[in-house]
């Protein structure tokens, strides 16, 4: 289940309140934690600080890279496929140095799952484009080249959460995150505008071929 094409986890979510907030699972940059790959949250965690300190919110914030690699890092991209395929063992995750990081990224996976599940998180709000907690699209192989190449799919930890029934929201899913707003904080008018990432004219004009549905 990826939830921006199945826009039906998100109207399954109950109604959250103070008293029993959503338990969501957030990715450490999005919840502005410095463990980027670099050392900083990449300031994504600015945009999202007031919906995440909403009451009805219960957040698990945590950074599968860093439990598996520390930081500062090198850059981990996923080669010959996307995070289920790193999962079942048909893709691998190098850095730029091509040096092979599959297996602690697949060990900082299940440790984000433990987090997870402690948690007993309802809905993940994933890092998009992260090898890791990539949420709807992951670079197709090194992103560090002239020419970077993307593949509309999920990362290691996002692959794995989805296995074990945890529905995920990108932070680029600006509908889908409208509409939890509007959940979380009923006095939030939702926004018809807003568009997820796979319906924006740069989803549409890079994966045309391969989009969903087509
Ligand atoms: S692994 Fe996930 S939480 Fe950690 S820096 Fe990358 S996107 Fe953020």
């Amino acid at each position: 289940m990826r939830l921006p094409h199945h826009p039906q986890a998100l109207a399954a979510l109950r109604a959250p309140s103070a008293r029993e907030p959503l338990r969501l699972l957030v990715s450490g940059c999005l919840a502005g934690r410095p463990c980027g790959v670099n050392g900083s949250d990449y300031g994504l965690g600015a945009p999202l600080a007031t919906l995440l300190a909403l009451p009805a919110v219960s957040v698990a914030a945590f950074c599968p890279e860093e439990q598996a690699l520390g930081t500062p890092r090198t850059m981990p991209d996923i080669h010959g496929g996307d995070g289920h395929d790193v999962l079942d063992g048909r893709a691998r995750v190098l850095d730029e140095h091509g040096r092979d990081l599959t297996e602690r990224m697949i060990a900082g996976a299940k440790a984000m799952l433990e987090v997870a599940l402690a948690h007993r998180a309802e809905l993940a709000l994933l890092t998009d484009m992260s090898a890791a907690c990539g949420s709807q699209v992951v670079s197709a192989g090194c992103r560090l080249v002239a020419e970077r190449r993307f593949t509309p799919s999920v990362g290691v930890a996002t692959a794995l959460l989805l296995r074990n029934g945890i529905p995920v929201l990108s932070q680029r899913d600006h509908r889908s995150l409208d509409r939890l707003r509007a959940l979380l904080d009923p006095e939030h008018q939702p926004d018809a505008a807003l568009r997820d990432y796979h319906e924006t004219e740069w989803y549409l004009a890079t994966f045309a071929p391969r989009a969903p549905g087509a």
